[in-house]
């Protein structure tokens, strides 16, 4: 596809990420890239994928064996439920959490500044 070429790796990554929704590792999408012949070098889909996560249009986490893996995800604080089999990320929004989360300085005086949970499992789609 000609116009390909003419897209910036930004937009191109950002792409990827977008219709994947999953977690992917630079070498992932680098793969892709390649196959796309897009001319995009690894260390360029490390640097924009950390400009991405800076942006707050991704975010990353470490997968079992320690690599940056990245997907497109809102700023917004909400929290992901993540498919074993498909690897697919669906965002949960869990209100029941924030207030357990606040009770934590209600009843422990604990100041809390963040916290990360995610629920793992099966999707719809993979039963
Ligand atoms: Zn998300
Ligand atoms: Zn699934
Ligand atoms: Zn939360």
């Amino acid at each position: 596809m000609r116009h390909e070429y003419a897209t910036k790796p930004r937009e191109q990554i950002a792409a990827i990420l977008a219709t994947e929704r999953r977690y992917l590792s630079a070498a992932e999408i680098f793969e892709r890239l390649e196959k796309a012949e897009a001319g995009v070098s690894l260390s360029t889909v490390y640097r924009t994928l950390e400009r991405l996560r800076e942006k707050g249009v991704a975010t990353s986490r470490l997968d079992e064996r320690g690599e940056a893996t990245y997907l497109a995800c809102e700023p917004s604080h909400h929290h992901h439920a993540i498919c074993r089999v498909c690897g697919g990320v669906e965002d949960v929004p869990c209100e029941a959490i924030e207030r357990f989360a606040r009770s934590l300085h209600d009843e422990r005086g604990f100041m809390l500044d963040g916290h990360t949970i995610e629920f793992f499992g099966r999707c719809k789609s993979c039963g």
